[in-house]
């Protein structure tokens, strides 16, 4: 599957908490840079996805972000409406920051409920959030998840680690985890066909500036030296690994 001019693809961005979110999206079509534009409530949903229409390299995913989910709950008729329009699903996950066991209780309900949905269609990528939550999201996934399943900003052990490399997840790695000790150990346990590059931004600064597809290639570049590779090379592999993503065929 190798190609002369390989993608380059951010894998989970918020396009739409951006100030000028339509302005951003011309910058990153003249740049010809792919994005999953990750949404965060069923509602807001449309406005992505009609950008989308207007510039191809937004690729918009309808999500319903794990902390907003008590409060947005009632949203999910939206998406269940949305979901023969997209391919691409997230902000979905867990989130245990919060303690609150009722709070948990329900962010696992919806979380399932989206997945069986999901399933149901058997094409689906989703781009997951784990925060504190990395073992029951592996396990509510599981390993017959009928579709692509990229595991955002991983932190978890390396027990779970392991048993989400198994179940053939892929993991979309930021400047954040670049940044950090524990964020370099775990991008070297994962094989490299398993790895996508994300900016997650606004959430991310990068020097104070919230982080942004534009600077994709800082990011490679640090994965690069991670790896030990030219920058060339890396830009391929990750271009190969989300073309294997969105090719049916687990
Ligand atoms: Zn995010």
């Amino acid at each position: 599957m190798k190609q002369n001019n390989p993608i380059k693809i951010d894998t989970h961005f918020h396009l739409d908490l951006f100030p000028q979110p339509e302005a951003l999206a011309q910058q990153l079509q003249d740049a010809h840079i792919k994005v999953i534009a990750v949404t965060n409530t069923p509602s807001v949903f449309h406005y992505t996805y009609n950008l989308s229409k207007k510039y191809p390299v937004i690729l918009p995913a309808i999500g319903l972000h794990p902390e907003l989910t008590l409060e947005r709950q009632h949203e999910l008729p939206i998406m269940w409406d949305w979901l023969e329009k997209t391919r691409f699903i997230g902000e979905i996950g867990l989130d245990y920051v919060t303690t609150n066991k009722e709070n948990r209780r329900v962010q696992r309900e919806v979380f399932q409920s989206i997945l069986s949905k999901c399933s149901s269609f058997g094409d689906k990528i989703i781009t997951v959030h784990s925060r504190r939550s990395s073992a029951d999201v592996i396990s509510v996934i599981g390993e017959n998840y009928p579709g692509k399943v990229i595991l955002h900003w991983f932190s978890g052990n390396v027990g779970e680690l392991q048993k989400a490399i198994s179940f053939g997840f892929y993991f979309s790695v930021n400047s954040a985890m670049l940044r950090t000790q524990r964020g370099q150990d775990i991008i070297r346990r994962i094989p490299h066909e398993r790895i996508l590059i994300e900016t997650d931004g606004p959430f991310i600064k990068i020097d104070s500036t919230p982080a942004n597809p534009l600077y994709i290639s800082n990011i490679v570049k640090s994965l690069s030296n991670l790896w030990n590779t030219e920058v060339d090379t890396t830009f391929q592999q990750i271009s190969d690994n989300f073309n294997t993503v969105i090719t049916l065929i687990k």
